[in-house]
């Protein structure tokens, strides 16, 4: 140990690094207990024999020594010398940074060199994990062709890649590399969320951070994109010191998204909730209503005639005229009411908040004014109306089936009650549904335990009084509730699917009646049979059928008239008028039902060679000398004769009314004083007893029309 050396101090020994006194000629004089660790010794002793005695190389790379050296030599002093060494005793090889410094006596001349040693093995191996970690993740990253951020986030510099600048339409010298400057263009409303899943990132409670945002463009428009990154770097506190992440351009997928969503929500057409919206809608509002105790009603409405003007103008009109008529019924709401189409002409609307015992009757009836003004299209006018039902929440029902169904039922009411009005649920009308209801399950049944049967009512020649026809209509004798009229199960049947079954059966009947009557009493004897609109719609071939069955019995087509509604003449679809026009050539004829009270138009007698008309009774029953309906009745006479149609009468209940009828030149006349519907076999009578009626007088001496 050379004199003049000063003493080492208590530091020297407890710094946690290794320190050191050595010769320039490398030979070590002293070190402390970090250094003896560091070459993997127990004690110094043991340490300095080793380093000095042995010659063994500390430096992994010798010429290093060498460099040391020099630097020392020209400078007095090295700092942060990093170098591999070997451990001297186990021969490991570690890094270690070393800074030393010169010291020398009063002279100049130099003692002794003195410096520290840090182990920095474990940092640089971190070090060059992180490295390479970065380089694969920000080539896998420019590699999806994302844009690229890499945010050092205690200075917050945000390097962004030219191509996540050009997401944006910024070029690399408009947008500063800042994170700041990033956050700026954010949307307002994405910046709370944004902020708490970064949070959740830092603090470790997700593995990669993951948000959706809107980033305002250059142009001013914005951009949804998702924005995922990890933290890469940490300090010794466990910050985050650096994050890198990419940019996602998902503008498309989120418009997409949100189409999918109106489609799924909103009716195309008008732009209303559809019937899935209108139930979260609902189901919102009496969640509300529950809380607030307040009132909700539920309208179901329905155009009334709609399907006429569909029919008739074609559906582009009628698609018009929804689109009015939902502007319309919208308007006279609040914003607080909802307004759902439900598809067709219906329309459902909750309303909130409604004083007890319902909406004011005001608001109810400015609605349906509303939807019945007229509506423009294309340049020609449409008429509808509405009807409404209505119930109330929580006093009818306090779930969504159950408030559908009452309002289902209240519409069904204020139909039958003559449109254009609305009518509330009570508890009556619930249980006049559940006899509907009723009534359905015993019509299903009713066929097999045969309860029906057929009454035939005759149509008689005015000219000459003689019965040349005859309407088969179709009773129903119910076990319990006797005779139930076809005004009140022939929609049911329809509804239900089975007036297909019951038309067949009826013109069955008729077929085998008209057959014997023919043979018996009158070879031209026609039969006329009502057939539903339904029937031509069905996709079945029997419907198609009368002509070949009729023949199968020997029979001309003629024999069978078949009653139609004009509404079916409407009908658009192709099918229905080829199934028309094809009964027509099996000769079959066909009547035109309850004539006057439908829209039906010359063209349409005339397209389909209508062989006859019935002048609905509500003509006839008011038929006094110089009235309105009488002009009626001429006029509709004068026009179809002009076609070579011929006209009967219905609902002829009077002798005044049959003869103003033959006076205004009426082919025929059909009603209850002629005679009721009856069965076959006092028919027989009628017909056996030269079918001709004594009251009425010969008119004509010459024949009589068919
Ligand atoms: P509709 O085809 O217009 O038949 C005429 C209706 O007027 C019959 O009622 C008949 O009994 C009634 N009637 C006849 N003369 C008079 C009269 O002088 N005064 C009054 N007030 N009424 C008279 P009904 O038999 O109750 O039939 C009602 C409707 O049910 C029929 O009207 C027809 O649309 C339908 N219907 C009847 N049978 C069938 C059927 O077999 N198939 C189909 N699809 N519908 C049928
Ligand atoms: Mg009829
Ligand atoms: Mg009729």
């Amino acid at each position: 140990m050379p004199r003049n050396a000063p003493p080492l101090s208590s530091l020297f020994e407890l710094l946690p690094m290794g320190a050191y006194r050595s010769l320039p000629d490398g030979r070590q004089l002293r070190a402390n207990a970090a250094l003896v660790r560091l070459n993997g010794y127990q004690t110094e002793a043991s340490m300095l024999a080793a380093v000095n005695d042995i010659s063994l190389e500390w430096y992994v790379d010798p010429g290093r020594r060498e460099t040391f050296k020099n630097l020392i030599e020209r400078h007095g002093q090295i700092t942060d010398f990093v170098s591999e060494i070997y451990r001297h005793k186990t021969r490991e090889r570690i890094w270690v940074r070393e800074t030393a410094h010169v010291v020398r006596d009063a002279n100049g001349s130099v003692l002794f060199y003195e410096g520290v040693v840090e182990d920095i093995t474990a940092a640089r191996e971190q070090q060059a994990n992180a490295l390479s970690a970065e380089a694969v993740w920000k080539l896998a990253l420019e590699a999806t062709g994302d844009g690229v951020w890499d945010w050092h986030i205690q200075t917050g510099e945000e390097l962004l890649s030219p191509s996540c600048k050009a997401i944006y339409g910024y070029s690399d010298a408009d947008l500063p590399d800042l994170a700041s400057a990033l956050d700026e263009l954010t949307h307002p409303d994405d910046l709370q969320a944004m902020h708490q899943d970064r949070q959740a990132h830092f603090e470790g409670r997700t593995p990669i951070y993951v948000n959706e945002h809107r980033v305002r463009c250059k142009d001013g428009t914005w951009k949804w994109i998702m924005s995922r990154g990890a933290v890469i770097a940490r300090d010794a506190q466990g910050l985050p010191l650096r994050m890198i992440g990419t940019h996602t351009d998902i503008t498309e997928r989120k418009r997409s998204q949100a189409l999918i969503w109106q489609q799924a929500n909103f009716d195309p057409l008008t732009g209303l909730p559809n019937r899935r919206m209108l139930r979260d809608r609902l189901e919102q509002h009496m969640r509300h209503a529950r809380r607030t105790g307040e009132r909700l009603a539920i309208l179901f409405m329905d155009l009334d005639h709609f399907k006429e003007v569909n029919d008739t103008r074609g559906h582009d009109q009628g698609d018009d005229l929804l689109k009015q008529a939902a502007q319309r019924i919208r308007s006279s709401l609040r914003d607080s009411d909802t307004v759902a189409r439900m598809g067709g002409d219906e329309f459902t609307v909750v309303l909130s908040d409604v004083p007890p015992g319902g909406p004011p009757d005001r608001m109810l009836q400015d609605m349906l004014q509303a939807v019945s003004r007229p509506y423009q299209l294309l340049g020609d006018q449409a008429f509808v109306s509405a009807s409404i039902g209505i119930t109330l929440f929580p006093d009818d029902g306090t779930d969504v089936e159950a408030l559908f169904k009452n309002a289902d039922q209240a519409l069904y009411a204020a139909k039958g009650a003559g449109r254009n009005r609305y009518s509330y649920f009570t508890p009556a009308l619930q249980s006049a549904a559940q006899a509907r209801a009723r009534l359905a399950t015993d019509l299903r049944s009713a066929m097999q335990q045969q309860q029906f049967h057929v009454l035939y009512q005759p149509i008689v020649c005015l000219k000459g009084g003689v019965i040349r026809k005859a309407e088969a209509l179709i009773r129903w004798q119910h076990p319990t509730r006797g005779l139930v009229s076809p005004t009140e199960f022939i929609a049911l049947a329809e509804s239900i699917g089975l007036i297909d079954e019951l038309g067949d059966w009826v013109f069955e009947q008729a077929r085998m009646q008209v057959k014997s009557w023919r043979e018996r009493f009158e070879p031209e004897f026609q039969i006329s049979v009502n057939k539903s609109p339904l029937q031509f719609q069905v996709a079945r071939a029997s419907c198609d059928d009368w002509g070949a069955r009729l023949a199968a019995a020997g029979l001309p087509g003629n024999a069978i008239a078949a009653e139609i509604t004009e509404g079916l003449l409407l009908d658009t679809h192709d099918q229905v008028s080829e199934r028309l026009l094809a009964l027509r050539d099996s000769g079959v004829q066909v009547s035109l039902d309850d004539f006057g009270t439908g829209y039906s138009s010359l063209a349409y007698l005339q397209k389909f060679e209508i062989d006859f008309i019935k002048i609905d009774q509500s003509f006839v029953r008011h038929l006094i000398p110089d009235s309105t309906d009488l002009a009626l009745c001429r006029a509709i006479i004068a026009m179809a004769h002009a076609l070579g149609i011929r006209v009967v009468a219905e609902g002829v209940e009077s002798e005044e009314q049959a003869r103003l009828l033959a006076d205004i030149g009426c082919d025929f006349g059909q009603g209850y004083w002629f005679s009721r519907p009856i069965p076959a076999a006092e028919f027989d009578q009628l017909l056996a007893a030269g079918h001709r009626f004594a009251a009425w007088p010969d008119q004509s001496s010459s024949g009589s029309p068919t």
